[in-house]
């Protein structure tokens, strides 16, 4: 990995060596935990993170689902990333932000209310998601034998650690099988997002993608939603099965690492001509537009460092 100068922990600026954990901390053992993905583009007036307070704010609503009180505001955490990109002297064109909690060191056995909460930022360079071939190309995805947990079992709109063995479990299974990621129907078999992505597809210059039932409320579909209505697209949310996934002209995923992904094939069924679709590459390149600062309808949304 792409290691960086400081880790912010607890309030202070740590040599990223000496950012530490006990082995008997609490996460370690039960997963209660909650994380944060956000992004930072190095654009004509240097680095700027894309939805830094739209993301913070889903970092403190994360600990509340799962009853983990995050002991700063959100203008401190955000005020710490801001910070940390400026001390870490990155020269990158972007920078990957890790905001996080979980619990540390003290109690033993499940009820945590007394746990010590620990809280951090590291942040680091980091290629494609996907890959760069994956961008320009399209990637392979693979239905999962794994569904997203039902809303009665886990907290899909928590962005909690715990949530992440299903995801881990599934792009395994999906990597093991020769494809590049996994898309993962809900219990009841509708399209709900792929292990670290969520996912949009184009019928008849359409766009679909799945209400937030059970997934992750993504901030990059979100986004897209807002600049493809603005590009003049017709965008829906409703519920996918994978038979009509199947027969997509495009598709994609959108996430903050995984950006604008294109599918180009599910399950052996090829979409649209097996390669990046139109509509897809006029949305990567808007986004990218976007996040780089060169759109200057979207700059609200940049937190410049
Ligand atoms: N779903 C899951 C399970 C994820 O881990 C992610 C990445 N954070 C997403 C969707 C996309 O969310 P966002 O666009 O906010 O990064």
């Amino acid at each position: 990995m792409n290691e960086a100068k400081y880790i912010w922990m607890n309030g202070e600026f740590l040599p990223w060596q000496e950012s530490k954990v006990h082995v008997l901390s609490h996460t370690l053992h039960y997963g209660n935990g909650v994380i944060e993905g956000t992004k930072a583009y190095k654009t004509d007036k240097g680095y700027a993170i894309f939805r830094l307070n739209d993301h913070t704010e889903r970092l403190i609503q994360s600990g509340k689902m799962v009853l983990l009180n995050i002991p700063y505001s959100v203008e401190e955490l955000n005020n710490a990333q801001i910070e940390l990109i400026r001390k870490n002297d990155f020269t990158g064109d972007n920078v990957y932000l890790r905001p996080f909690a979980f619990l540390g060191y003290g109690v033993m056995g499940l009820y945590h209310k007394d746990a010590p909460v620990e809280t951090a930022v590291a942040a680091w360079e980091w290629g494609a998601y996907l890959g760069e071939e994956g961008m320009r190309k399209g990637i392979r995805l693979k239905i999962s034998s794994f569904t997203r947990p039902a809303n009665t079992s886990n907290m899909g709109k928590a962005k909690a650690v715990a949530n992440y063995l299903n995801s881990q479990m599934a792009k395994f299974e999906a990597v093991e099988c020769g494809y590049d990621e996994a898309l993962l129907l809900d219990d009841q078999g509708y399209v709900a997002e792929a292990s670290g992505a969520g996912f949009f597809m184009v019928r008849d210059g359409k766009l679909i993608s799945p209400p937030n039932d059970n997934s992750l409320e993504s901030i990059t579909q979100k986004t897209i939603i807002e600049l493809a209505q603005d590009m003049g697209y017709e965008v829906v949310r409703r519920r996918v099965t994978r038979e009509e996934a199947y027969i997509a002209d495009e598709a994609f995923l959108t996430g903050t690492a995984a950006e604008i992904t294109p599918v180009r094939e599910i399950d052996a069924r090829v979409l649209g001509n097996g390669a990046r679709g139109p509509i897809t590459e006029k949305l990567q390149s808007a986004y990218f537009d976007v996040v780089f600062g060169r759109n200057p309808n979207y700059t609200h949304y940049l937190t410049y460092v």
